[in-house]
C-alpha cells in the first residue's frame, strides 16, 4: 500500500521554549573595548571563545568581538576553530588543547598550542610539504600543574621549533592557577615566566614576532606587569567577574535567563509542594508554576536555595526543582498572571541575580553557571 504523502505544512515549527537565554552583543562588544582600554593600544586581546563562548554561543559572540576590532580567538579544540572559519571569521585562532589534525590546520590556517615533540614534528612535516607554515605557541607549565612543558624542557622545545621547517615560534604562554586569590604567587609565577621567556627569545634568535602571553581575567584585571604582548580574557568578556572581590572597571553582563509564568494557583496553609514535599506553606499561599527544570539546566540542587525575579522582585523557589517545572511563591507580589516574564538570571527593572549568585546557590563559580544555562537552552540575540 502506498503511504499518503505528508500534508503541506500550513504553519511554521514551533522553535522555541518558554525558556531562552538572551545574548546582549552590545554589552559584549562594551565589555571587549573596556578591557582593551585597561590594557591598552600595545596589548593585543585573544578572545577566549571556548565551549561555545562560556555558554553565550561562538560564532555570534566572534562576530561581534571582531565587529570591534578583535582579531585573536581562543578555543579548546579544533571544531570550534573550524566553526569560526567556517563561518568567516578571519583572525588568529588558538586552539588551546592541542590539535590532533594536521591536514585542518593547514587548511584552515590555525594555530595550535603545542606541548610535545611528536605533534611539533609532525605538523612541521606537513606544513613543509605543502609549503606553508604555521605558528605554534608553546605552552609553559609555571606552576599551574596543567598543560605545558616543564621549564627545564624549553631549551629544547625552543631549538626544536626554530630548527624545523615549516612551524614557527608564534607565542608562548603560560597560565595561572590563583591570579584570581593569591597575589604573591601569581607576581613569581610571573616572573618566572618573564625569565624563561627571556632565555627563549635568545634560543629562538628573535626569529619574527613571538606573543607572550599568561593573563587570563583576573590578571588582566589586576596585575598590569602580566599583560606582556598580549591577554587571554574569557570570563571578563562575558561582564562577569573571576571573583568576587576583583572589580576593577565596570563590565556588563550578557547573558540572562528567562522563562515565564505557566500557571497561577491559591493553596491553602499546610499544603506541600513537589516531589518529597521539601516545603510546605505556612500560609495561604498564591504559587507559580514556571516551565523549567533541572533538564534546562536550572539544577535540582538549586531546591530550597534560588530566587527569581517576578514584576522586578524576588521571590523564592519553593519545593523540589523538577526535570521540567519548578514552583515560586508570589503571594507578596500583587497581579501576578500567567505568561508574565520570569527572571532566573539577569536583571528586571532594577532588581538583579548574578551568575555569582547563582553560583553561591550552586556551591561552584560563575563559569560553571553560565556554561550551564547558556549551553543548555535556546538563545535570542539581542543589540
Ligand atoms: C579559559 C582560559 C582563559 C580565560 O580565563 P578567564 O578566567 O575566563 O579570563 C585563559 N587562558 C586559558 C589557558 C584558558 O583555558
Amino acid at each position: 500500500m502506498l503511504l499518503a504523502s505528508p500534508a503541506k505544512r500550513e504553519f511554521a515549527m514551533p522553535k522555541s521554549s518558554y525558556n531562552r537565554i538572551v545574548i546582549d552583543l552590545a554589552a559584549i562588544r562594551d565589555n571587549f573595548r573596556a578591557l582593551q582600554d585597561l590594557a591598552g593600544p600595545a596589548v593585543e586581546i585573544l578572545a577566549m571563545v571556548k565551549s561555545d563562548a562560556y555558554g553565550h554561543g561562538l560564532i555570534r559572540c566572534a562576530k561581534a568581538l571582531a565587529s570591534v576590532g578583535a582579531s585573536y580567538f581562543g578555543v579548546a579544540e579544533l571544531d570550534e576553530a573550524a566553526a569560526l572559519r567556517e563561518a568567516g571569521i578571519d583572525g588568529h585562532i588558538v586552539i588551546f588543547l592541542g590539535c590532533p589534525d594536521v591536514q585542518a590546520l593547514i587548511h584552515y590556517k590555525l594555530s595550535p598550542v603545542v606541548f610535545d615533540l611528536e605533534s611539533i614534528r609532525e605538523i612541521s612535516a606537513a606544513a613543509a610539504t605543502v609549503d606553508t607554515r604555521i605558528g605554534l605557541h608553546l605552552k609553559i607549565d609555571v606552576g599551574m600543574g596543567r598543560l605545558g612543558i616543564m621549564p627545564a624542557d624549553l631549551p629544547l622545545f625552543a631549538g626544536e621549533i626554530s630548527r624545523l621547517p615549516g612551524v614557527f615560534l608564534a607565542g608562548v604562554l603560560g597560565h595561572f592557577p590563583m591570579a584570581d586569590q593569591d597575589e604573591l604567587l601569581t607576581r613569581q609565577q610571573n616572573d618566572k615566566f618573564n625569565r624563561l621567556v627571556n632565555t627563549l627569545i635568545d634560543v629562538a634568535g628573535g626569529n619574527g614576532p613571538v606573543f607572550v602571553h599568561i593573563a587570563n581575567s583576573a590578571a588582566l584585571l589586576q596585575y598590569p606587569e602580566t599583560h606582556h604582548q598580549m591577554v587571554r580574557p574569557g570570563i571578563s568578556l562575558y561582564g562577569c567577574y573571576p571573583a568576587d572581590d576583583i572589580a576593577g572597571i565596570s563590565l556588563r553582563p550578557v547573558m540572562s535567563f528567562k522563562t515565564q509564568v505557566m500557571q497561577i494557583k491559591d493553596v491553602p496553609a499546610g499544603y506541600g509542594i513537589s516531589y518529597g514535599h521539601l516545603f510546605t506553606t505556612e500560609r495561604p499561599s498564591r504559587l507559580a508554576v514556571l516551565p523549567v527544570g533541572y533538564a534546562d539546566g536550572y539544577l535540582r540542587a538549586l531546591s530550597g536555595r534560588a530566587s527569581v525575579l517576578v514584576r522586578g522582585r524576588r521571590v523564592p523557589v519553593c519545593g523540589r526543582i523538577c526535570m521540567n517545572s519548578c514552583v515560586i511563591d508570589v503571594t507578596d507580589i500583587p497581579g501576578v498572571q500567567v505568561a508574565d516574564e520570569v527572571v532566573l538570571l539577569g536583571k528586571q527593572n532594577h532588581a538583579g541575580i548574578s551568575a555569582a549568585e547563582v553560583a553561591d546557590w550552586l556551591h561552584t563559580i560563575n563559569y560553571e553557571v553560565l556554561c550551564l544555562f547558556g549551553n543548555n537552552n535556546d538563545r535570542e540575540y539581542v543589540d
